[in-house]
């Protein structure tokens, strides 16, 4: 047993002290090696130390360079140094996190991380909390306390009756709500066709004026944080005209909420407080291992109402049972790397991460418009969006880095135009990062033959 843990953690140190100089994409040829894998399942044993080096030799050239420094690809930050270390140890504690008796330090350490995270996302401190996989199933946790608090106000029991022949709930999103939004809906019964969409602004921000006419039951989602753009929905407004129809307001603040552990970006989530639930994501911004997202809501019974579960052989005492809170009953102990990162960066630390990532993409978009190609997006957050002219100029460029491997870009479409996308959202990315990427992006984009049009924000 020793040895191979040894060894593990030798290749796992070696990767990430090569990751920086590393392609940041896998190469052609790293992704063809992968046939080793295409194997029948052997009929005997292996070596635990054989399985790790197969696993290292033909399997880390082929990642893509997430946790290093110039991964720009999507929100989804890389590892904080304390939380990958946590997470080794707590696969070695291997604990079941469903009960307080199961793992009293997986219960507590949920409990120590819930008041931090609330603390440090501005939200109410008596919020109840669930620690699950990702935002994806944040929103569907968060959103099922909700569908029971809107139901149980109109005398309906959905936990116990179902959907069948219930009172319609009248689900209310922007037109740019994330598609795992619309997807929680679905998955809860609520149809994804059935949502009723708001039209959105040029940053892809509701708006308020068009929010329609609720009649109970009603839910109202906001987002805090485009994934394209980082603009947030005009929450001051939304929010006290959806209680005033007695809505429920959610809120999908999968990395945007975190601009809340900022004193200088705080400004952009304020109104968000008000609302009924959130959902966020630990594993994009806090900087922590897959899989790690959040739901909180504002009455912990609401979301207890709706998750909770018994029988007679788990036992339950006087703590918060994590699994009372969560769809899961057995899942591993996320607490554990939340706390390590919270611990380890600190109030100012946190503050620092989420201010140098913002700085980090204002020195994109700066360097982009100097450059004379067009961003197409206010850039207040993290995320930056540029056109390098026609679609299909634009496309070669997103091609081009991609090859190129300085760092990786992908694209989208912005209301209609053919973009490359920039998420600044890791911990190990520094200003030279981005002006390593700025020069490569100048050097893929010239041989893709990007004209350098005058744009707007140059001029500014
Ligand atoms: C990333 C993201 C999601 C989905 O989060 P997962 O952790 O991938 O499930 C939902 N909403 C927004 C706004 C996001 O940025």
């Amino acid at each position: 047993m020793p040895q191979v843990l040894q060894s593990a953690a030798e290749r796992a140190v070696r990767y990430l002290e090569k990751l920086p100089a590393r392609r940041v994409g896998p190469s052609e040829e790293a992704v063809r090696a992968l046939a080793a894998f295409e194997e029948s399942f052997p009929e005997g044993p292996s070596a635990p130390e054989e399985v790790i080096a197969m696993l290292d030799d033909a399997g880390s050239p082929a990642t893509m360079g997430m946790a290093g420094p110039r991964f720009f690809g999507w929100v989804i930050g890389g590892t904080l140094p304390a939380a990958l270390a946590a997470h080794w140890l707590a696969a070695a504690w291997d604990q079941n996190a469903g009960l307080f008796i199961a793992s009293p330090i997986a219960a507590t350490l949920e409990e120590v991380s819930q008041r931090w995270l609330l603390d440090a996302l501005g939200l109410p401190a008596g919020c109840g909390a669930a620690f699950v996989t990702g935002a994806t199933v944040a929103n569907f946790t968060a959103l099922a306390a909700a569908r029971h608090a809107v139901l149980e106000r109109v005398g309906w029991d959905v936990e116990s009756r179902g959907l069948f022949g219930a009172p319609e709930i009248q689900v209310v999103a922007g037109e740019e709500a994330h598609p795992s939004l619309v997807k929680s809906l679905g998955m809860l019964g609520m149809g994804r066709d059935r949502v009723i969409r708001v039209p959105t602004d040029s940053q892809g921000r509701m708006r308020a004026e068009l929010l329609p006419e609720l009649r109970s039951p009603g839910i109202v989602c906001l987002q805090a944080g485009n994934v394209n753009t980082g603009a947030f929905d005009p929450a001051r407004e939304i929010i006290p005209r959806a209680r005033a129809m007695s809505a429920w307001v959610h809120v999908d603040g999968a990395f945007g909420l975190w601009a809340a552990a900022s004193p200088r970006y705080r400004y952009l989530v304020e109104g968000f407080a008000g609302a009924d639930s959130w959902a966020t994501d630990a594993h994009k911004w806090l900087n922590v291992p897959y899989d790690s997202g959040l739901a909180f809501v504002r009455s912990p019974d609401h979301l207890h109402s709706a998750m909770s579960l018994s029988a007679a052989y788990l036992p339950q005492g006087e703590h918060r049972e994590p699994s009372q809170y969560v769809p899961e009953l057995s899942r591993r102990a996320r607490g554990v790397e939340i706390w390590a990162a919270m611990k380890s960066l600190g109030r100012s630390g946190l503050a620092e991460l989420v201010d140098r990532c913002c700085r980090c993409a204002r020195r994109f978009a700066d360097g982009l418009s100097a450059m004379g190609f067009e961003v197409l997006n206010d850039v207040l957050l993290n995320q930056v969006l540029v056109s390098f002219g026609a679609p299909e100029v634009t496309e070669r460029v997103i091609a081009g880095i991609q090859e190129d491997g300085t760092c990786w870009c992908g694209g989208t479409v912005w209301q209609g135009r053919h973009a490359m996308r920039i998420s600044v959202s890791s911990w190990a990315t520094t200003e030279a990062d981005i002006d390593r990427s700025l020069e490569a992006i100048l050097r893929v984009a010239r041989a893709a033959g990007a004209k350098r049009a005058p744009s707007p924000n140059a001029r500014q």
